[in-house]
């Protein structure tokens, strides 16, 4: 069970709107830097344990700043993440590039930033090498196919685009040691959204499998090991948040036997976590706008699937919590909507609630990572503002909303005067 609170009370929250308008996302800084700092204190027992936070799970450089100070790394997958690592002040091992697909110019950025390249694809060594030169230290994706199962958002690792095959792993590093590069890590991220603790004990016990090959076949001794993302939280009350004494206990027990056994230590470990980071301490605060009664009850919010995709997208669950009525009965059933023109701007279906009102406060949970980072502007939707819950209680615009004027900017107007149809 885990207890879906809200980290600031009703009055707090009209102090809060009468200066920040809903729709806004608000992140609760303290238990941020709790767990973030929990996450290192549990892996302590791995000298160079580093977490690179996903920065695509909330891009936003005041959270960075925060996770920074914490010790964390960035994880960036484009040129647009790498400029917020740079922005932030971030350079060097202290920055992962794992992308797909890549063009050369993120190659380049990330060479020139310092940060440790994860390629994607054997074709990618040329193509990095030609493009940008190899750096001394490259990491390669791994994509263990039917060894390892996959789970229900990423799939089955032998469908999803990403990573080399066991067999180009071994071929890579190879190819990458001929030419002269010197360190090497190793990659894999085969789930999302995973609750069950064994999943990344397993993952790590995959990774050691094939640093012990890689060391018999190619003489290299692996450095790092990059676990990947896809730790998994507890979006619905009834759900148990992964355990990570856990999950760090069962991995030291496979770096005793397997990497210390064979000679293979030091190694560090890697995770390149977003949604575990920072996606619990987000809320979406919205009011609701409209009562609706038709084949159904409607609670109709000021905010829509543009500020929150997630539930329209995977069907993913997200509490809700109505302010000030936590404690009356859930006696209504609803839809909860947003106001886009497409039937699945919903954040929740057939849900009980409390008898609802216009003017009510409505908090979305768990918004805090894959949240406003994938709200986009259908129907002229601007992105709302994000805040922060500092720690002594202040709260702090960290990005304003988006104005209409924001929307227009890549239209000339001008042009359009003189436009002949
Ligand atoms: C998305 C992603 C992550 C972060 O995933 P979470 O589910 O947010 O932990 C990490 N690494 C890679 C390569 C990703 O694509």
């Amino acid at each position: 069970m885990t207890t879906k609170n809200i980290p600031f009370s009703k009055e707090q929250l009209e102090k809060i709107i009468e200066t920040h308008p809903t729709p806004f996302h608000i992140y609760d800084e303290k238990a941020m830097r709790e767990n973030a700092r929990n996450f290192v204190k549990v892996f302590s027992w791995n000298e160079g344990f580093r977490e690179f936070y996903a920065i695509k799970a909330a891009p936003n450089p005041y959270l960075m700043k925060i996770l920074r100070e914490e010790g964390f790394g960035i994880d960036c997958s484009s040129v647009t993440e790498l400029e917020i690592a740079k922005r932030v002040g971030m350079s060097g091992d202290e920055i992962m590039l794992t992308s797909n697909d890549t063009p050369a110019s993120e190659f380049q950025m990330a060479k020139d930033l310092g940060a440790i390249i994860n390629l994607d694809d054997i074709s990618h060594i040329e193509y990095l090498e030609k493009n940008v030169g190899l750096p001394e230290t490259i990491c390669l994706r791994y994509n263990p196919g039917d060894l390892k199962q996959g789970n229900l958002i990423i799939g089955h690792p032998e469908e999803a685009k990403y990573g080399f095959t066991h067999e180009q792993m071994i071929e890579g590093y190879a190819m990458l040691k001929e030419k002269g590069v010197k360190r090497f890590g190793v990659h894999t991220m085969v789930a999302s959204n995973e609750l069950d603790p064994d999943y990344f004990i397993e993952t790590a016990e995959i990774l050691f499998k094939l640093i012990i090959e890689v060391y018999e076949k190619t003489g290299i001794k692996v450095e790092f090991a990059n676990l990947g993302g896809g730790i998994g939280i507890p979006y619905k009350p009834e759900q148990k948040a992964v355990n990570l004494e856990y999950v760090s206990a069962g991995i030291r027990k496979l770096y005793d036997e397997m990497i210390v056994g064979n000679g293979l230590a030091p190694l560090k470990l890697y995770f390149e976590s977003g949604r575990m980071i920072t996606g619990p301490y987000g809320y979406l605060v919205t009011t609701v706008r409209h009562i609706k009664n038709t084949f159904k009850k409607f609670a109709g919010l000021d905010a829509s699937m543009a500020n929150l995709m997630r539930p329209a997208l995977y069907g993913a669950y997200h509490h809700i919590t109505v302010v000030g009525k936590e404690k009356q009965p859930l006696n209504t059933m609803y839809d909860v909507t947003g106001s886009l023109c497409e039937n699945n701007d919903k954040f929740a279906i057939d849900r009980m609630f409390p008898e609802l009102e216009p003017g009510d406060f409505v908090v979305i949970h768990d918004t805090g990572a894959h949240g406003h980072s994938m709200g986009f502007n259908y129907n002229g939707k601007p992105r709302s503002a994000e805040l922060l819950l500092r720690e002594n209680g202040e709260v702090a615009q960290i990005r304003r909303a988006e104005t209409i004027d924001d929307l227009f900017i890549t239209l000339d107007f001008d042009e359009l005067k003189d436009f002949e149809v």
